[in-house]
């Protein structure tokens, strides 16, 4: 046996999966700013949140997003789980989800149900700008609401967001799929119309023809826009009550003011919608333009062998839309604290902790400077205090802990001062009190957002 040291070899660093991002720190500020906005605005619309599993039964998404899918067909992270033998899915989307649930906890036993979720969502896609392998989504259902006016209400509550969020540059396109009758007449016309042009289809069109034609409309193929501009248009082919559920929708939408194109050649990518369909599309993200997209889906409760319950929701992506208030100049002011605590000697460590404790009792936002491998000099501390943000900070060194007392410094020169503030030595019992005055009740510190984080729309 030798004692002779090994060094230990450099491990292989292991790194994340391919089209799955980090959301690191420096970013923590704009997904807070706009999960707070979003959530507000959907309980200012009366919506309650549910959270389902991430994995589902791979049988959920394909009865009920339609074989024939981008999703199914192609996108889905689905597994047999090695210990029984399941077969799973990490959610592509979470309708199908929320659905599942709402029948399984006869969710609209007592009337219609507004929900909203936010969470991960998995599709095998190729990684490019705006569309990634794990990415994010906040979604709301309507569950149990029959008549035009919810599908408007979703489409209102979408407005107000942007709104809140600062962005003027993204629009609203609709159009009315109708019911399966109608699909399926204009579905007749429609197969007759692409069998006189295969010429310039591409594989996944002729693939698609008879199991899917709709979705042919949804192309992204520049070679097919023209001949798929002219197709016969699901519209024509409304019946009376479609064509009322529709003239409804716009009938609210013009009377709130928010404008609208009508785009006929609007199809969704999932089997189960019908009448509404709607998208919000943006010209500043390059191709990946959809930010948010939804519609009706009447059937779906159906299909899972609920009871019949009309419905209407949307999911909007959350990574695009961020990109989006990137691109607006959004300012956030993420990591903020009120207070950096420094301390030298045993004594004053113990005292700050204290010191600190009390700072979070009433209410401020504290950083306690504690060991790491660097140096922690004053100085060295001072130096993290000020990086931290912090508006103050709490210094207790030998001569402190003699009298006592704590010294209070201001870090920042509050907006249209010319100089700042001088250190105060402060009693300690009396060091919170001191700073709650100067950080929450302070004149001079107007402006202070102590529940969130300062913005402004730049
Ligand atoms: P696309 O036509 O761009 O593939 P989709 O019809 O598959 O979109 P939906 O299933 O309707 O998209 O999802 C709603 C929203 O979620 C999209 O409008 C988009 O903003 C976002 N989204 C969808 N897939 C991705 C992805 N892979 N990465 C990032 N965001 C996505
Ligand atoms: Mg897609």
């Amino acid at each position: 046996m030798s004692d002779k040291k090994i060094a230990p070899k450099k491990a292989d660093k292991i790194t994340g999966v391919k089209g799955m991002n980090d959301i690191l720190p420096a970013d923590a500020g704009l997904w807070e700013l706009f999960d707070n906005t979003v959530q507000t605005v959907l309980k200012s619309y009366g919506f309650q949140q549910i959270r389902t599993p991430i994995v589902e039964s791979t049988s959920l998404f394909a009865r009920g997003l339609g074989a024939v899918t981008d999703i199914v067909e192609k996108e889905m992270y689905s597994f047999a789980d090695s210990m029984n033998g399941d077969l799973l899915t990490l959610r592509p989307e979470a309708t199908a989800g929320v659905v599942r649930a709402a029948i399984e906890h006869n969710l609209t036993y007592e009337g219609p149900k507004r929900l909203w979720y936010t969470g991960p969502m998995f599709r095998h896609e190729r990684p490019q700008r705006g569309r990634y392998r794990q990415f994010h989504q906040v979604g709301a259902e309507a569950v149990g609401f029959s008549g035009p006016d919810i599908d408007a209400e979703l489409m209102m509550l979408c407005q107000r967001l942007w709104d809140d969020l600062g962005l003027d540059n993204i629009r609203l396109e609709l159009n009315s799929i109708g019911n399966a009758e109608e699909r399926l007449r204009h579905r007749i016309d429609l197969i007759a119309y692409f069998e006189q042009h295969f010429d310039v289809m591409d594989e996944e069109a002729k693939r698609r023809l008879h199991s899917n034609p709709l979705r042919l409309l949804d192309t992204k193929n520049p070679a097919m826009q023209e001949m798929v501009n002219a197709a016969p248009q699901l519209l024509a082919y409304l019946g009376e009550e479609s064509q009322a559920h529709f003239d409804g929708v716009q009938n609210i939408l013009r009377h709130n003011n928010v404008p609208f194109t009508i785009n006929p050649r609007l199809v969704r990518g999932m089997d189960y919608y019908n009448r509404t369909v709607f998208e919000w599309v943006t010209d500043e993200l390059g191709s990946q333009g959809t930010v948010c997209a939804g519609g009706r889906y009447d059937t779906l409760f159906e299909m899972f062998g609920g009871k019949p319950t009309p419905s209407c929701g949307f999911a909007m992506g959350i990574e695009r839309l961020l990109e989006l208030m990137r691109a607006a100049g959004e300012q956030y002011a993420g990591n903020q604290c009120d207070v950096y605590v420094v301390h030298q000697g045993d004594a004053a460590q113990l005292k700050a902790s204290v010191v600190a404790e009390r700072l979070r009792d009433a209410g401020l936002d504290v950083v306690l400077h504690c060991a790491s491998a660097s140096s922690s000099s004053v100085k060295a501390q001072m130096k993290r205090a000020d990086a931290s943000g912090a508006a103050f900070a709490v210094i207790l060194g030998e001569e402190e802990v003699a009298g006592d007392m704590a010294t209070v410094k201001p870090l920042r020169a509050s907006e249209g001062e010319t100089h700042q503030h001088n250190q105060a030595l402060v009693p300690f019992d009396s060091v919170a009190d001191y700073l709650v005055d100067q950080i929450i009740g302070g004149g001079d510190h107007e402006g202070h957002d102590h529940a969130g984080h300062d913005h402004t729309h730049h």
